[in-house]
């Protein structure tokens, strides 16, 4: 049974400890070593294990890579330490975290409990969902939570945190555990070990914690996503925290030095150019307009079909090529084709008619051209793999 005594409960902040090798077997990449205590967390309750270095003697330090319980979830205290050397049996060791992990680790699970604590404080709804990552702390409740409610959440609790409220690992007998009122998630055999921050929340929880709410630091939701009536949070905390901060800072400067505004103007600057791009694309589009009416002004078809090869035209611009002809010229049919942009091997066509169905010349183009697409009776378009010449004589072929 499960009863809280390992070094890394004890004493969450060790960083360091001596100890000695009980067992050293090959794993599959690496070598599975237990201690006869650690400070080594393992990967449970949502929190990942701990990483770090064991070392005998003035010997070189093996990588701690992973560590996990030797029977997940029940407890027993067994450690694995999946490590890159092997170790002797017997043999003293002095273990060493990489604390910059653990810490973060500690700073974002208190994190997770603040949030959690508020969330059901205020809305009753309850965590479903936990994950634990480097990049953020994902976090799932069994309600809908509003951009609103998230930023008053965060800022309670970033109010927690600047309260400095202790962080306490209780271990209450059956008794008091009656009279306790806590989150839980399942029902636990054996002892409960109850994490309490007061005024905040009380969970049960087996994870490591900072002693008191100051040093979460810092507290801040990243992203929220709500899907049936589910709702994720996204957030980091402490470290990781400051260090997004960092980073967001860093963007929202450069992007303020490149449009030469202040920080606060920037989105209003933004929505300015990409309006003015807008309005440029418009005016682009116009004059390609204006080009394709003067061109077509030149044709003089002596027969029905007008055949049309422009260099720099999209389907849209082909389109209007073949309106401006059947509107302005005695041509019935308007084939316009134009190389298609960055692929020298094919040609965009459009073809439209003022009355004949056009699909089955479309397909037997197709066909004989290397091409795809199809659309309406009138109005067809897609590419040909081949050349303006073949295509020209192609289409004057099935369709003059
Ligand atoms: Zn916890």
């Amino acid at each position: 049974m499960e009863t809280f005594d390992e070094l890394y409960y004890r004493e969450p902040y060790a960083r360091e400890f001596d100890a000695r090798v009980t067992s050293c077997t090959a794993a599959d990449e690496g070598f599975a070593i237990e201690l006869d205590q650690t400070a080594f967390y393992p990967t449970g309750g949502g929190q990942p294990g701990d990483r770090g270095t064991l070392t005998v003697g003035s010997g070189e330090d093996a990588l701690v890579v992973s560590v996990r319980e030797a029977i997940p979830g029940k407890g027993t205290g067994e450690v694995i330490h999946l490590v890159d050397a092997t170790l002797p049996v017997g043999a003293s060791v002095h273990g060493s975290l990489d604390w910059t992990w653990r810490r973060d680790n500690m700073e974002a699970h208190t994190g997770e409990h603040i949030i959690s604590g508020i969330v059901h404080a205020l809305f009753g709804y309850n965590n479903v969902g936990f994950h634990m990552g480097e990049r953020c702390i994902e976090v799932d409740f069994d309600g809908v939570l509003t951009p609103e409610d998230v930023l008053d959440v965060e800022r309670r609790a970033n109010a927690a945190v600047r309260e400095d409220v202790r962080v306490e690992a209780l271990l209450p007998s059956p008794d008091e555990l009656a009279s306790l009122d806590y989150r839980s998630k399942k029902d636990h055999e054996g002892q409960i070990r109850v994490v309490r921050i007061a005024g905040v929340d009380s969970c049960a929880c087996c994870g490591t914690h900072v002693s008191s709410t100051g040093q979460v630091g810092l507290i801040k939701i990243l992203r929220l996503t709500t899907k049936k009536k589910r709702t994720r949070l996204e957030l980091l905390c402490g470290r990781r925290a400051l260090e997004a901060c960092e980073k967001a800072m860093q963007s929202l400067r450069e992007t303020s030095n490149f449009l030469t505004v202040g920080d606060e103007e920037v989105p209003e600057a933004v929505r300015r150019l990409s309006a003015e791009k807008d309005e440029l694309k418009h005016q682009l589009k116009q004059a390609g307009h204006a080009q394709i009416e003067q061109f077509v002004a030149t044709l003089a078809p002596k027969d029905s079909l007008a055949v049309c090869c422009l260099p720099g035209l999209d389907v849209e611009d082909l389109r209007y090529l073949c309106e401006c002809v059947l509107e302005r010229t005695p041509a019935t049919v308007c084939a316009g084709i134009s190389p298609v942009e960055g692929d020298d091997s094919r040609l965009a066509y459009v073809m439209a008619s003022s009355g004949a169905d056009l699909r089955a010349a479309c397909k037997e183009l197709n066909a004989r051209l290397g091409g795809r697409g199809g659309g309406k009776p009138q109005m067809v378009q897609g590419s040909w793999a081949t050349t303006l010449e073949v295509a020209e004589s192609a289409i004057r072929e099935i369709l003059g």
